[in-house]
């Protein structure tokens, strides 16, 4: 019964493509029978989650959202998945998301736009949850699901969370394996945990992360014991605000939010210090020649001959079925950025474009290196602003694209870094904090979330 309500409010929400109550139910059964047997649950043991619908499922319809996907039951399950399954978690379901990730207010999928469970004072407008993660946001912040799965390649972990007023971190490039995963921008694509508090996240991080050898740009390292190492009192720690994130068009708001964030950081005993990012106004323009350029290579495997959907007008031949299928198959958004992917990697701009974009990103992580030098940890805002109600900036890009501009320097940086939910604004929305760390340094990260939390 109490499935059965949840799943008419998310319904209402749209936050699912598909539910498994099936497995979510079997991994109860599992968790049952290890009780009684006197047995270790393992740490995620009867928590039933929700999954973001960019992971392959056995058996499981996964989609990326995208027509092109539709119908599409893999044979295998991602490594992250199943180090879930392996902890002992279960699935509600394959949570919506914008297509093939590419977004950042959940309008791009091809099963409709997520509602976010929350409304502007005296508003009922619907609100976006963020993107592209934003079944997953939307879920976690309405209580259908304790926690949820997420992928991050240039904010789709923490601007939803933001959003939505939930906890989500993206670890460091290589901490969870992208095998199985369906690919975006691969040097950037990470999976992370969506979820109430920086505790769950803890735990549910430990359940997803570790070295994979399916993955090449898997870390070989152990997965630290995140959860039992949360400390919130800060001593001795020095934490940064980069001035280059005080950028027109950032709502006043937002600000206040940043100011008070610094004051509960000195509260928990750290020591706050300015430094400088330089490059930081440079990464958005690197992230969207770099994120297509990757995704039009990925998005070639989508021909109508391999996965779901393939479109054979009669008597066509085989260029005629790929152009058919891919015509059918990508939403806008999809095409768009495979259109700038294969212009930017074209043999007369490929110096102009890709290889600049990659000298920026260069800089941009060295910036975060020296920046190391000087502190323990940034502190920033995650995004320029609140939630907006869906259909308010559909038709204009570019300003979508800035919703990110925050988000993207640590991505490009394979950094990892966490929304936490601040406070709620004079709409009643909510805003997110961003901490980002240091390579391999999840923890930190944490510690200051909890300061925060
Ligand atoms: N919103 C960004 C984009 O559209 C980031 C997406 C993501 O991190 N998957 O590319």
């Amino acid at each position: 019964e109490a499935f059965n309500a949840a799943v008419a409010d998310a319904a209402a929400l749209n936050a699912f493509i598909v539910t498994t109550p099936d497995h979510a139910l079997a991994s109860a059964d599992a968790v049952d029978a290890k009780r009684a047997k006197g047995e270790n649950l393992g740490i995620m043991g009867g928590v039933p989650i929700g999954m973001k619908d960019l992971f392959a499922t056995k058996g499981v319809q996964t989609t990326a959202a995208s027509h092109i996907l539709e119908g599409f039951k893999p044979e295998y399950e991602s490594t992250v998945s199943q180090n879930l399954w392996n902890a002992g978690a279960g699935m509600l379901g394959k949570l919506n998301l914008d297509q093939f990730a590419m977004g950042s207010s959940n309008e791009t999928s091809y099963f409709g736009n997520v509602n976010s469970p929350w409304r502007k004072a005296g508003s009922n407008a619907a609100m976006s949850p963020g993107g592209s993660s934003g079944g997953s946001s939307s879920a976690v912040a309405a209580r259908i699901a304790p926690a949820a799965t997420g992928t991050d390649t240039g904010g789709s972990i923490r601007q939803p969370a933001a959003f939505a007023g939930i906890t989500g971190i993206k670890p460091t490039y290589g901490r969870c394996s992208r095998w199985g995963v369906v690919a975006f921008a691969s040097s950037l694509d990470q999976a992370g945990p969506m979820a109430r508090s920086v505790e769950d996240c803890a735990i549910m991080l430990e359940a997803m992360a570790g070295f994979d050898p399916k993955d090449a740009t898997s870390l070989k390292m152990d997965v630290p014991a995140w959860e039992k190492g949360l400390n919130a009192d800060l001593k001795g720690e020095k934490i940064g605000i980069p001035r280059e994130y005080r950028m027109d068009g950032t709502d006043a708001e937002i600000l206040d939010c940043w100011e008070r964030g610094k004051q509960w950081l000195r509260d928990a005993g750290a020591e706050i210090v300015d430094i400088s990012l330089p490059h930081t106004k440079y990464a958005l323009p690197a992230y969207y020649i770099i994120a297509p350029a990757e995704a039009s290579s990925n998005l070639a495997r989508y021909d109508g001959v391999r996965y779901g959907l393939r479109d054979l007008p009669e008597g066509a031949g085989l260029q005629d079925m790929y152009a058919a299928t891919r015509a059918a198959g990508f939403g806008d958004e999809v095409k768009r950025r495979v259109l700038i992917g294969t212009y930017v990697l074209s043999a007369g701009f490929y110096d102009a474009y890709y290889t600049q974009a990659q000298k920026v990103r260069a800089l941009v992580a060295r910036d975060f290196e020296q920046a190391w030098t000087q502190c323990d940890a940034i502190l920033a805002p995650t995004t320029p602003t609140a939630s907006f109600p869906l259909g308010s900036l559909s038709d204009d890009p570019l300003t979508m694209y800035l919703n990110d501009v925050f988000a993207v320097p640590a991505s490009l940086a394979g950094l990892p870094a966490m929304s936490v939910p601040a406070m709620l604004n004079s709409d009643g929305l909510p805003l997110g904090l961003q901490l980002i760390g240091k390579p391999f340094d999840e923890q930190g990260v944490l510690n200051a979330g909890l300061a925060i939390q």
